[in-house]
């Protein structure tokens, strides 16, 4: 007797860890639920990753004046691909940043926020019955959509204390039936910056199984150590062939609601990209493409100044969390700290993470919400130990945080 496949919806929940079986239904995201339960318990929320304080006035004024006046586009459809002048200012800011050239015309596309970029490159490339392949742990959509396509994602891991991409091991992942490599640098959860080298073995790797890189760099002016030094994928020679880099303005401004994305790379793969996102939204925000336009060409000192406030929240928050008992590893890029926790508990982080919050009121994501329900079952995988923390939130409350886990724990 033959059954009826497992339906779309399903599979995509389950790609992301949100399928409930008992129930067969939808979860949330683990970035909802625990919001969720940390304004239940009254509680402070490090869980979500969106700063406290909203993005620079000016750049805010400027979607206000684009809705309400004549001064920027009208309220109506945008083109599909993106305002020209967007698509202009995205080019100007890849030569400034990474010296990379572009032409505006066909090699940037606007997208709903890195979301919608991320779910048109992978259902443009990667083909049902294919395995897409990607550093552990990753971003919970990745997991979603690549579930959606039908392809099977495959993981490489990224380990403490270090978290480098394992090379060998991603070369040794590759099969015939590889269709994409997944690259977030810098790198959610766990800040990691992938090094020129790194990026040139991938893409050399990736020219080689005739797959397609996908580069979501949306932290890319999160970075908190200067020598890191960030590089976006398109930099490095030879990847125009083979990749596609993702941007947004969310983290950059700190407009994490605006949901304003792109994806750049060679006219023939945004081409491609665009086969997919002219149906799954055709455009949108045009006032915020206005307002982000201006941003991109000149940031203001934005960036320098959000920079500098990050790494004082993120050292403030790895000394508390260190101080209370767990081993934490200091990010170089992004809005995240990572905890071990087993010098405070016997338990998973998923389980501390459930009491954190209903009896200290807060709220973190266990890492293991990232990676695949294989490594979930491993008890041996440190993964299932770790907690991410954001500390894109005032000083005061992230103060507060730590003084709650700290009288919690005792
Ligand atoms: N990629 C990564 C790695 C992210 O962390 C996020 C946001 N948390 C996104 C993509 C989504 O970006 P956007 O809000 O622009 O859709």
């Amino acid at each position: 007797m033959c059954s009826m496949p497992t339906p779309p919806w399903a599979r995509s929940a389950a790609g992301a860890n949100t399928y409930d079986a008992a129930t067969a239904t939808v979860l949330p995201t683990i970035y909802e639920r625990t919001t969720a339960a940390a304004m239940t318990h009254g509680g402070i929320n490090l869980g979500q990753g969106f700063p406290d304080a909203d993005g620079p006035q000016w750049l805010r004024d400027a979607a206000a004046e684009a809705i309400s006046t004549d001064a920027g586009p009208t309220n109506q459809y945008s083109p599909g691909p993106g305002f020209p002048w967007f698509r202009e200012a995205v080019a100007a800011h890849q030569r400034r940043f990474y010296g990379v050239e572009l032409d505006p015309q066909d090699q940037v596309l606007h997208t709903t926020g890195a979301t919608e970029a991320i779910a048109a490159t992978i259902l443009a490339f990667a083909p049902a019955g294919s395995e897409v392949l990607a550093f552990e742990p990753f971003y919970d959509s990745y997991g979603a959509i690549a579930a959606l396509a039908g392809a099977e994602l495959k993981t490489v891991p990224l380990r403490a204390p270090e978290f480098r991409p394992d090379i060998a091991a991603l070369e040794a992942a590759v099969t015939e039936r590889t269709s994409m490599i997944l690259v977030n640098s810098p790198h959610n959860p766990t800040g990691a910056v992938f090094t020129r080298e790194e990026l040139e073995a991938i893409v050399g790797i990736a020219a080689a199984a005739g797959a397609v890189v996908m580069s979501d760099e949306v932290y890319e002016h999160l970075m908190l150590d200067d020598a890191a030094g960030h590089s976006t994928i398109l930099s490095i020679p030879g990847a125009d062939q083979v990749a596609v880099a993702i941007g947004s303005a969310g983290k950059s401004f700190s407009v994490t609601g605006w949901k304003v994305g792109w994806v750049t790379g060679s006219a023939r793969l945004v081409n491609q990209v665009r086969g997919v996102k002219q149906f799954t939204t055709f455009c949108t925000g045009g006032a915020y493409q206005y307002a982000v336009a201006q941003g991109l060409q000149d940031d203001r000192g934005f960036f320098a100044q959000n920079q500098a406030e990050l790494r004082a929240g993120r050292d403030l928050l790895a000394a508390g969390l260190a101080e209370a008992g767990l081993r934490v590893f200091s990010p170089d890029a992004g809005y995240f700290v990572l905890a071990d926790v087993r010098g405070v508990t016997p338990k998973t982080a998923a389980e501390f993470a459930a009491e954190l919050v209903s009896a200290a009121g807060v709220g973190a994501i266990p890492v293991s919400s990232l990676t695949l329900p294989s490594t979930q079952h491993n008890p041996e995988d440190e993964l299932n130990y770790l907690l991410r923390f954001a500390f894109c939130k005032r000083h005061d409350v992230l103060a507060d945080a730590i003084g709650r886990l700290s009288d919690w724990l005792g």
